[in-house]
């Protein structure tokens, strides 16, 4: 498995704060992050856990439609 290190561009290394001197690459869904200019090295995992999101609370009133008042449209026979 070819582990593929890219600068990051416009990183800045948290320990020496060299700009643009940051590598990061992905293993085993585990980023990673070193440092060419010092040995700052940082490993975050990218499993995602998932959020409970905390069901946002709806006023459940319908503002009544004005499109439902029905018009009871009364038929005329012609012939009557
Ligand atoms: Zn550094």
């Amino acid at each position: 498995m070819t582990v593929i290190k890219r600068f990051i561009a416009g990183a800045v290394c948290p320990r020496c704060g060299e700009m643009d001197k940051l590598k990061a690459w992905t293993e085993d869904e585990t980023q990673y992050r070193e440092c060419v200019a010092c040995d700052f090295t940082d490993e975050m995992s990218l499993v995602i856990e998932p959020e409970v999101d905390e069901l946002a609370t709806r006023v459940n009133q319908t503002q009544p439609d004005p499109r439902d008042e029905i018009q009871v449209v009364k038929l005329m026979d012609p012939k009557a």
